[in-house]
């Protein structure tokens, strides 16, 4: 059976690659009608911010992702929370221990300070295995009693992995193919920590045995783990999962991977949600606030690194499970596009019903003491959709239909003839006999009395259009009146040529 996980530290809000690597895991999971669930990897205690576990829960649930198995949900492999199964992980370190795969290691980080730098004077990264071994104060240089005695006098210690020295691993992953790794450029990875947590690599491995993760779908940056990881599931001898290592995201422009900063500097979002720093207070914008909808993040978040192999970009979730998978994952960064995001919020927004916007309109109306019934506003959002993105424009787009303008566009005042308040004027007569004040006898009416006095469309539909919106922008002219109604536009025209 596929089982698929995704295993976040709680170091913060989830930056928007982890949602990818996120809905990655879930595609293939359902794909494949396997399991998705949520593991809390939370060992490094000095890392930890509070609040940062449920922001992750909470950015799944609004994108429609939520796991099948977590804290709380399912909890078939439970605990789902790494520091709540801490007792678990020494007794794997022990076992490696007695079968020669790890060792104990006694250096202070003084020490190890010391010996960096005597080997980069002599123009060598410092790499921690057998290369220098026999300069380290480790259970492989003492003598077994010798390491029982320092141990039980309670000196701290830290288990480390013992790397297989000249082999060259050939592994696989699914996306990147035959992956090559030197094991003599291998550093001994700490499994076990001097204050009785494991580190990342043994928890994730053991976890991920424990929970019968059949495959493992994570960002690139872990692509140098690999080795290590698949070592341990060999000193353990458990059958390893598969790995899929997926593509950078690279920043909108220049080089290199999407960082929080250029999210600052570009104006996006880099997180789903709006994220408080417990600590700093700082706020950190989500696309949730900006008024993105999560079927469009959703969306560009799955064509960041995949494509389906035709011209098509807009994928429902159940359009996405359906085509997903993981040999169609790009092994080349995918370049982060703002502009193209907006783009798919801009189709779905399209999509959304009138009804609900108007509901979401609404709120901004209310804030602005503006009391209307929600029947005109929907009218009112199905003429100015259109040109949305997001619902803070919707007010934008259609203020002039609850305010009247204040001011005049100063580019269209120029057009204003000599003759145009007194062609208003007799307008305003033609409006007052309209007994029918929707947009279809409006516009026939209008339409007929300027062809029998041999008006020209110009000189009466820019200033009536000046007069009722205060610019030239807007949906058409003759809905717009019949929805502010005859009095109102007689009386936006009078304040107009006044
Ligand atoms: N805890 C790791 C992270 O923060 C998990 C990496 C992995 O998936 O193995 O991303």
């Amino acid at each position: 059976q596929v089982r698929v996980r995704f295993a976040p530290s709680p170091t913060g809000p989830l930056h928007i690659g982890g949602v990818r690597t996120a809905l990655f895991n879930y595609l293939f999971a359902k794909k494949h009608g396997g399991v998705f669930y949520l593991r809390i990897e939370d060992t490094d205690q000095n890392r930890f911010v509070p609040g940062a576990e449920n922001y992750i829960l909470e950015s799944l649930e609004w994108l429609g992702i939520a796991p099948d198995e977590t804290i709380g949900k399912n909890e078939k492999f439970g605990p789902y929370r790494q520091s709540e199964r801490k007792e678990l992980y020494k007794q794997y370190a022990d076992q490696l221990i007695a079968t020669g795969w790890a060792y104990y290691a006694f250096d202070t980080a003084a020490d190890l300070d010391q010996l960096r730098k005597n080997e980069e004077e002599q123009g060598k990264t410092f790499i921690y295995n057998h290369h220098n071994r026999e300069k380290l104060d480790t259970s492989l240089s003492i003598s077994q009693e010798e390491t029982a005695k320092r141990i039980a006098a309670g000196e701290e210690f830290v288990i480390r992995f013992k790397t297989p020295v000249d082999e060259i691993l050939h592994l696989k992953d699914i996306i990147r193919g035959d992956v090559k790794f030197d094991t003599n450029l291998l550093d001994d990875k700490v499994l076990f920590k001097s204050d009785g947590m494991p580190t990342y690599h043994l928890a994730n491995i053991v976890d991920d045995h424990l929970m019968e993760t059949s495959h493992v779908i994570r960002g690139e940056e872990w692509l140098p783990s690999m080795p290590l990881h698949v070592l341990l599931y060999r000193a353990f001898e458990w059958e390893a999962p598969e790995f899929a290592h997926l593509p950078l995201i690279l920043k909108p422009v220049g080089n290199g991977k999407l960082s929080k900063r250029d999210g600052d500097k570009l104006g996006f979002p880099v997180f789903p949600l709006e994220w408080k720093d417990p600590n700093s207070g700082e706020v950190a914008s989500g696309y949730r606030e900006k008024g993105f909808l999560p079927e469009a993040v959703i969306n560009f978040l799955a064509l960041l690194g995949w494509s389906s192999g035709n011209d098509q970009e807009l994928f429902t979730l159940d359009e996405l499970v359906h085509f997903f998978d993981l040999d169609r994952v790009h092994k080349a960064g995918a370049k982060f596009d703002p502009e193209k995001n907006k783009w798919f919020n801009h189709q779905y927004f399209q999509r959304e019903d009138n009804a609900l916007l108007a509901k979401n309109l609404n709120h901004i109306l209310l804030q602005k003491g503006i009391n209307r019934p929600i029947e005109v506003i929907t009218e009112i959002v199905g003429l100015v959709k259109e040109r949305a993105t997001f619902v803070q424009e919707l007010w934008e787009l259609s203020d002039f239909f609850f305010v009247a303008p204040t001011s005049y566009d100063e580019k269209a005042i120029k057009n204003w003839k000599p003759e145009t308040a007194e062609l208003m004027q007799r307008l305003i007569g033609v409006l007052e006999n309209t007994l029918d004040f929707t947009a279809v006898p409006l516009e026939t009416t209008i339409k007929a009395w300027m062809s029998e006095n041999e008006i020209g469309m110009g000189k009466i539909m820019q200033p009536l259009r000046l007069s009722l919106v205060g610019s030239l922008k807007g949906p058409h002219l003759f809905d717009i009146m019949a929805v502010i109604g005859k009095e109102e536009t007689i009386q936006r025209i009078e304040s107009a040529i006044a």
